[in-house]
């Protein structure tokens, strides 16, 4: 027996962490460096929510707290589950964690047996399978295609469950492709699901207000209310609050699962940091006007970006509805060689290359399980993001 648990062989670093610090550590040895890989919005948290953590610190919120969440904060939750998404929790159906990471941890690492399937469409979010795998439970990729805007489709869900399914992890607007589900998409999904009374959902709505053009929001507890006893409506403050470093994560969900959430959270991290709980109460509560003007600000990237990477020799890039990520398909440039002398034969190389020739940091496909492509965080300045389109430009139009 090895020192290390076999269970961590099941796992991988995380793909988007792992880039992200090599972008840093070969800016450190002064190359110049434009870093697309991080899914962090470049924009500050809003003055009002420092000010409740200042306010915190001040007069002493620094102890042990409720293990997942001050009552402040679970009504703060309550009260925008039902503004924003029609839904009806009470405390004891509300689980805070330092991160909607660590929410989703939770859930899966309390209800996972050895050889449970959790079904995620494809290309997805880098942690799911590998949490889901740490708890020994088995990964059902389904792939969606750039054709179906990376939306899946109920045929395709359908065929994928199995007696042994116990999750259906659903993500929109998604993690890489920024693909949204309009109502009717999801109805179509939850009319399956309905048949399927042993399958729960875990809908990860961190991008639910980065969202555009006109789309609307849904998730599925709210389009499907027969699912809402078997369903997990997880969400967070990273990626809308500008608050990625602050970690506040949160769910909505049957008591049963929740108290097993905050059975486990009780003998790891207890509760989340006092003072981020507060700022959180703030960011729920407070004003929600930043969120649009942000959203202006990422759509003239968002454009910015499908259009210049569609003027990239080999590549094709389709205009996601929200989140902050373009998920551009490679596939002219594969079989090919860079000006450098590399060989691209996967996303992979793809992106190294770039990375080495020409100082931009993406994050490749198959670290999203749908190759090949790659993924490119529009979440930095205007000005950072036409000079890595230029130089995306410049290394495809150098592939021979
Ligand atoms: N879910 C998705 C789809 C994400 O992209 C992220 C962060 O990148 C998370 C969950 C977790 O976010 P956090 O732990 O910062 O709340």
């Amino acid at each position: 027996m090895g020192f290390l648990a076999d269970s961590l062989n099941r796992i991988q670093p995380s793909a988007t962490i792992a880039v992200s610090t090599k972008a840093r550590a070969l800016q450190a040895e002064g190359r110049d460096i434009i870093s697309l890989g991080a899914g962090e919005p470049d924009f500050d948290t809003p003055e009002n929510i420092k000010d409740a953590a200042k306010r915190a610190m001040d007069e002493g919120k620094t102890g042990y707290t409720d293990v997942d969440g001050i009552p402040e904060l679970k009504d703060a939750i309550i009260a925008k589950f039902k503004r924003d998404n029609g839904l009806n929790y009470t405390r004891g159906q509300v689980s805070v964690g330092t991160g909607g990471k660590q929410v989703l941890y939770n859930a899966l690492m309390a209800t996972i047996n050895p050889g449970d399937e959790v079904i995620i469409p494809t290309p997805c979010w880098v942690s799911y399978a590998d949490i889901v795998q740490l708890g020994d439970g088995k990964p059902v990729f389904v792939p969606t295609t750039m054709e179906n805007g990376f939306r899946m489709q109920p045929e395709a869900l359908e065929a994928a469950i199995t007696p042994n399914t116990k999750w259906f992890l659903f993500n929109s607007p998604s993690n890489p492709s920024g693909a949204a589900y309009s109502r009717t998409d999801l109805k179509k999904l939850t009319d399956v699901l309905m048949r399927h009374e042993n399958v729960w959902v875990l809908s990860d709505d961190m991008y639910e207000h980065l969202i555009y053009d006109g789309n609307v929001f849904c998730t599925p507890a709210e389009v499907e209310p027969g699912l809402f006893d078997r369903t997990l409506t997880m969400n967070g403050l990273s990626k809308a609050y500008c608050m990625t470093g602050w970690r506040l994560g949160y769910g909505g969900g049957p008591e049963k699962l929740i108290s097993a959430m905050r059975k486990l959270q009780s003998q790891s991290t207890s509760n989340p940091c006092s003072i981020t709980q507060w700022a959180g109460v703030e960011a729920l509560n407070g004003p929600q006007d930043f969120i649009a003007e942000h959203n202006k600000i990422f759509i003239e990237r968002r454009d910015l970006v499908v259009s210049m990477l569609n003027q990239a020799k080999g590549l094709t890039c389709t205009k996601p509805e929200g989140a902050f990520y373009v998920y551009p398909s490679c596939a002219g440039a594969i079989g090919k060689t860079s000006t450098g002398g590399r060989k691209i034969e996967t996303d992979e190389d793809f992106v190294t290359a770039l990375l080495e020739e020409e100082g931009v940091a993406c994050v490749h496909g198959a670290a999203f399980e749908s190759s090949p492509a790659f993924r490119i965080s529009y979440a930095t300045s205007t000005e950072a993001l036409k000079q890595a389109c230029e130089r995306i430009q410049r290394f495809c139009g150098g592939l021979k």
